[in-house]
């Protein structure tokens, strides 16, 4: 003997058995089926609709992560090439530092 899984018509209100895997079938991919009074009517959300919902929202996601992966190789290529700037600027404050420091000594010398 089927299964029957009671429903209630969603216009009369009336009580009707609907057999386990039919219900379970229209549950995953959706169609329309009738009460006894003929009041045609459907499961609002089926299983496929579900997955298609996840199915955009993990795409969604994945672009977002892709996104900020992208954003975070820029940041890192970005402070790389300030470290290099930052390096040479330093190099070249300390030469002339030096340079500096041997004028003096010069300078110094020659008061001697
Ligand atoms: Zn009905």
């Amino acid at each position: 003997m089927a299964d029957l899984i009671q429903e209630n018509c969603c216009k009369c209100n009336i009580p009707f058995g609907i057999e386990a895997g039919h219900r379970r079938q229209l549950l995953e991919r959706g169609g329309t089926f009738h009460c006894p009074n003929g009041h045609a009517q459907h499961y609002t959300d089926t299983k496929v609709k579900r997955l298609e919902r996840d199915n955009l929202r993990l795409e969604e996601s994945k672009d977002f992560y892709e996104r900020m992966y992208r954003d975070q190789i820029k940041q890192t290529d970005h402070a790389r090439r300030s470290a290099a700037s930052y390096k040479g600027q330093v190099t070249k404050a300390k030469k002339k530092a030096l340079q500096q420091l041997g004028a003096l000594k010069v300078i110094k010398g020659g008061r001697q």
